[in-house]
């Protein structure tokens, strides 16, 4: 990964070239990233500078040979360490350890702008407890305590660390309080509330802010050669989360439109065993579908809240669609609205704090049900 792969947080970029060629790279830095946010790609991409032997003004080469490993996360000198479930015994770890990390180059290579839910499913841990475990602080101490191969940095990607178990929180903080010279740790948080307050204070922070909708849609079109129409709408629905734009452009919203428009027909005739079919499908889908399902939700009631409030023009959905935001801003009120929106956001962060998806659901279906009926 280069910094060019990456599209805007020019300023981000351009701090971490600065802090290599001031010679003032803190040895331990906090990528605090939005979900979707260029959080994991900024990490790979500032090792890959720094590796690099033949390093440009503002970016790494991508051709010499640390390049190369690097652009296949095979480097010896750079360590990845994630959320992942324990081993049964210690004896498994290097086991376990050498099977996630094959899945992790796939993975981290090819979906950067991923989020815990898409690891989990990516490789069937759904009913699995994944954290960064004491085997895994075991294994990060023996790793700093060894000498780099290349002579060069040594640098571990620490993915997720509010994922840290406790009692590996202890053998990282002391790690990251003496690193060895020429150690680099990069954290990169998606959840920089849930960190501990001392993995914060050992660290240096930078914000990895959401994508910007222009700079979405136009990687969208230059990078991926999505058409405009599609580009700018998938941009305005991903919310500043490129993971969110590419899921969107994988599951054409059509069948979530349609879901949507089904489901608001049950709540409103109160049809409680069509709540139950819906709640049943609900709860088979994997955590990201559900997660976006509910957004795609709350964005078409947003929409609809803007039409009925005249603000058509912010209202970006044609055919059926936009016949169907109108038609629902039409009959339902704006409070009535303004209720479902918030209680499916609150649905939303119920399940994000591991809620039962089936009561959240069937609760939400009864809620919108009220409040469409009043
Ligand atoms: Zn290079």
């Amino acid at each position: 990964m280069q910094f060019a792969e990456i599209p805007g947080l020019d300023e981000l970029k351009q701090s971490l070239v600065a802090s290599y060629k001031n010679n003032h790279i803190a040895h331990a830095q906090l990528f605090n990233s939005a979900m979707g946010g260029g959080g994991l790609p900024i990490a790979m991409a500032f090792a890959t500078y720094l590796l690099c032997q033949n390093k440009g003004d503002q970016d790494s080469c991508g051709q010499c040979a640390n390049c190369q490993k690097m652009a296949k996360l095979i480097h010896p000198d750079v360590h990845y360490i994630y959320p992942k479930p324990s081993a049964s015994k210690s004896s498994d770890y290097e086991k376990l350890q050498a099977e996630t990390l094959k899945k992790w180059r796939t993975f981290a290579v090819e979906k950067p702008y991923s989020d815990i839910d898409d690891w989990i499913s990516y490789n069937g841990y759904e009913n699995k407890n994944v954290l960064i475990s004491r085997e895994d602080s075991r294994n990060i101490i023996r790793t700093v305590s060894m000498k780099s191969f290349e002579g060069d940095f040594k640098i571990l990607i620490i993915w997720y660390p509010e994922f840290m178990h406790p009692a590996a929180a202890n053998g990282i903080l002391k790690v990251l309080e003496e690193p060895p010279t020429q150690t680099i740790y990069l954290l990169v948080s998606y959840a920089y509330d849930n960190l501990l307050a001392t993995i914060k204070s050992r660290t240096q922070i930078f914000n990895v802010t959401p994508f910007k909708d222009e700079i979405i849609k136009n990687y969208l079109i230059e990078k991926k050669g999505i058409d405009q129409t599609n580009a700018e709408k998938v941009s305005r629905l991903a919310n500043g989360s490129l993971g969110k734009a590419f899921y969107e452009l994988d599951h054409a919203d059509n069948m979530a439109y349609e879901s949507f428009r089904n489901w608001m027909q049950i709540c409103l005739k109160a049809d409680y065993s069509g709540m139950l079919h819906f709640t049943d499908d609900f709860v088979r889908s994997s955590k990201p579908q559900q997660r976006n399902q509910l957004e795609f939700a709350l964005t078409l009631i947003r929409d609809a809240i803007l039409s009925k409030a005249d603000n058509d023009q912010l209202v970006n959905r044609e055919g059926a669609e936009g016949e169907f935001i109108k038609k629902f801003g039409g009959f339902a009120s704006l409070a009535a609205l303004e209720k479902i929106y918030t209680n499916i956001s609150a649905a939303m962060g119920h399940l994000t704090r591991n809620a039962s998806p089936r009561i959240t659901f069937m609760n939400l279906s009864l809620q919108c049900s009220k409040f469409l009926r009043s």
